[in-house]
């Protein structure tokens, strides 16, 4: 079923919000059986989708296509690939797209990619794509009737600081024929209404869904931001350096404070939530059951 299909015009799906999980492709055949107990696990909470991220190698490629594939048709979840542009020129991703419509994919998560870790910038492969909005507007010519989604950023994109440049962007990707957006995670709701009211201000019509992760472990959390350019507020990181070694304790303030931010953007309007599982369930659930009170 396609995600279009799923959100109403005014951006909820008929029955209420949008629920979805991100996981992505275990490199190990143990990681794998984990994953697919977490998805066990979090099928019972009824997602509206779920969707498996795109790595930087190849065996992780074929591991997306793999996993939503089997997602979709043996776990009975819908499901929802991510594609980038890094490393690949259009016959590759011609490719890839194939082989996601043959096997019943129907919604896909078009982005750039990050640079490769040994790289400072994004180089565009020969007869590639410098821009997630020429990936879009390739698809969409190349006839593949996918729905399709693009990433957002509340905080702006950490490559380009200006805020009002970084929005003529994302127009122009959601122009290229985006049907909804998700969001870099964040911790601070008002990022995300202020991005959401400049992003109508400047015509951008689609659903922006926004993206969710349960803090579980600080370091890593802050590696995460460093790269992403999310800033964790004064008052979280407080609460969190009093019990940074203490793990219990740290997944409980990432907990409340999720719990938290899930209700306030449900309640003020939010199409629903993207949650970054980092392949695990606890949090998601702890959150979910607390939503659902
Ligand atoms: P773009 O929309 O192309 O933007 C990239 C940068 O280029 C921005 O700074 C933008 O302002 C700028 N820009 C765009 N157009 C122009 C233009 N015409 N001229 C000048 N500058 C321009 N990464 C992965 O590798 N795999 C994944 O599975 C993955 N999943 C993600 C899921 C979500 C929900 C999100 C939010 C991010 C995800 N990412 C993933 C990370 C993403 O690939 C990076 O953030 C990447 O750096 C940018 O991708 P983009 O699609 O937003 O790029």
């Amino acid at each position: 079923m396609r995600i279009s299909d799923l959100l109403s015009a005014k951006g909820r799906a008929a029955d209420g919000p949008v629920f979805s999980f991100e996981f992505f492709p275990p490199k190990t055949d143990q990681g794998e059986q984990s994953l697919y107990r977490t998805i066990e696990h979090l099928r019972e909470l009824r997602p509206t989708f779920v969707s498996v991220t795109y790595g930087a190698g190849g065996t992780t490629r074929d591991k997306t296509v793999e996993l939503v594939c089997r997602i979709k048709h043996e776990i009975g979840i819908e499901a929802m690939a991510h594609l980038t542009c890094v490393g690949a020129d259009r016959e590759e991703i011609h490719a890839v797209l194939k082989r996601l419509h043959a096997g019943g994919i129907e919604n896909v998560l078009a982005l750039r990619g990050d640079p490769p870790r040994d790289q400072k910038e994004f180089v565009r492969t020969a007869n590639g794509f410098r821009y997630a909005a020429e990936l879009v507007r390739f698809i969409r010519d190349s006839g593949f009737s996918f729905t399709l989604g693009g990433a957002g950023y509340p905080e702006g994109h950490v490559e380009c600081r200006d805020r009002a440049a970084d929005l003529a962007h994302l127009k122009a990707k959601v122009d290229a024929g985006l049907d909804f957006v998700i969001t870099q995670l964040f911790f601070d709701n008002a990022d995300y209404f202020a991005f959401v009211g400049r992003a109508r201000a400047h015509g951008i019509r689609v659903p922006i869904i926004p993206g969710i992760m349960p803090i579980t472990n600080v370091a890593q959390i802050e590696r995460f931001t460093s790269m992403c350019g999310a800033r964790i507020p004064a008052a979280l990181q407080a609460r969190l350096n009093a019990v940074r070694n203490d793990e219990p304790a740290v997944r409980a303030v990432g907990i409340e404070h999720a719990t938290a931010q899930c209700q306030d953007l449900l309640a003020r309007g939010a199409p629903g939530i993207h949650f970054y599982t980092l392949n695990q369930s606890p949090a998601t659930r702890a959150i979910f059951q607390q939503l659902r009170r």
